[in-house]
């Protein structure tokens, strides 16, 4: 699998503003915020896109949203409301290919998205 400068991310070969990590699962602000909570979830393996999951990766991905729900009461934004994307491939607007799940919130989403 290719890696993309998460992994770098993961191994701490450049910064990041990590807000949650355990053995499967790194936790970060993106570095380009779109909301005053910006943060992205990822598993710690290599999956390029949401076509790459597998069903052995289940559990993974579910705890990918456990997660982002920890880190949104973490945050502040439970009560208020958030967003999570999945951005898939060019037209979906992905930029790095390693699957992660924004979490956004502190501000009204609009919708339909752009
Ligand atoms: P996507 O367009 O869904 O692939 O989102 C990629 C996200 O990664 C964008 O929101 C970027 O701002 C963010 N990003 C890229 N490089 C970094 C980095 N070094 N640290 C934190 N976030 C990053």
């Amino acid at each position: 699998m290719q890696e993309t400068i998460f992994s770098k991310i993961i191994r701490r070969e450049i910064p990041a503003t990590i807000v949650f990590e355990n053995e499967r699962i790194l936790a970060f602000r993106d570095i380009n915020p779109q909301a005053p909570v910006h943060i992205l979830v990822i598993p710690k393996k290599i999956i390029p896109t949401l076509n790459d999951i597998t069903p052995e990766d289940a559990p993974l991905i579910g705890e990918l949203f456990v997660v982002a729900g920890q880190i949104a009461q973490a945050e502040g934004i439970a009560e208020t409301g958030y967003r999570t994307i999945f951005n898939c491939r060019d037209d979906g607007g992905q930029e790095v290919y390693h699957l992660h799940l924004h979490v956004l919130g502190g501000r009204p989403m609009r919708w339909p998205p752009g």
